[in-house]
């Protein structure tokens, strides 16, 4: 935790915010604070500044907070990720929030098995939980948006042609002959696939779209390496 995210229900008053459990936890024990030290704080989509700790207790921290900077720019990118395996959907989460990827859309695919849909960490409450740590970490206080998708067909065919309007549109597919881009200055769309990668059948559904297929080279790497690869590669925003 490199900021400490404050939601209105932290808030005592207009400047000054009490928290408890993970994070004060976080700031006595990781941080080692003590009454009179400053740390980073941010409001949830909100600017980011300084809390002042101004008691401290067993059970609250108390800051004083002063909230003068704008969080960092978001990513420019609509990722659109086959439902990962609910192991890896944790940590993939927060690294999309820690890259600042705003906008999220987890689809269904053919390989993606059906049980991971049932997954608890897609209750609203875990994937909050889940972006707040990403955006903990990166020091950001905007909010992903997560969309949920569990038809392939009706997405990518009713809603996926309005998300790519004036957007560069990609699918990255091992295999295909054209390199990731890199450097982008405009907004992108990023399809990734499941484990077993997208069928034949899907990519031909994407490409018709409007997404291009493209490839990172002959190493096969795994969804959660994937994502962060193909981001620091699009945008050197993101570094
Ligand atoms: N056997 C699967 C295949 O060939 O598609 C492997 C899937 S890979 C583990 C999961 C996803 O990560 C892929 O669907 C793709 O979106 C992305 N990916 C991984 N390595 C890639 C590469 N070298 N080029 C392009 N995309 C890659």
């Amino acid at each position: 935790m490199n900021l400490a995210l404050l939601f209105d229900s932290d808030f005592v008053d207009a400047d000054r915010a009490v928290l408890r459990g993970r994070r004060l936890t976080h700031l006595t024990s990781v941080i080692k604070v003590a009454t009179g030290d400053r740390v980073p704080v941010g409001r949830v989509d909100g600017p980011m500044g300084t809390g002042e700790v101004v008691r401290l207790t067993d059970s609250e921290a108390e800051l004083r907070v002063t909230l003068d900077q704008p969080p960092p720019p978001p990513l420019p990118l609509t990722l659109v990720l086959a439902m990962p395996r609910p192991k890896m959907f944790r940590r993939i989460l927060q690294t999309c929030a820690a890259l600042g990827v705003k906008d999220l859309w987890l689809i269904n695919s053919y390989k993606v098995e059906k049980s991971f849909w049932q997954t608890p960490w897609l209750s609203e409450d875990h994937l909050r939980e889940n972006l707040v740590l990403g955006l903990e970490q990166a020091k950001d206080t905007r909010m992903p948006a997560v969309h949920i998708r569990k038809l392939f067909k009706p997405f990518v065919e009713d809603e996926l042609p309005a998300l790519l309007a004036g957007k560069q549109a990609l699918v990255a597919h091992p295999g295909t002959s054209v390199p990731c881009p890199a450097h982008l200055e405009e907004p992108a769309v990023l399809c990734v696939g499941p484990e077993g990668g997208f069928t034949d059948y899907e990519v031909g559904k994407l490409q018709e779209a409007g997404c291009q297929g493209v490839h990172l080279g002959p190493r096969i790497l795994r969804v959660e390496t994937a994502v962060p690869v193909l981001i620091s590669r699009l945008f050197d925003s993101c570094l």
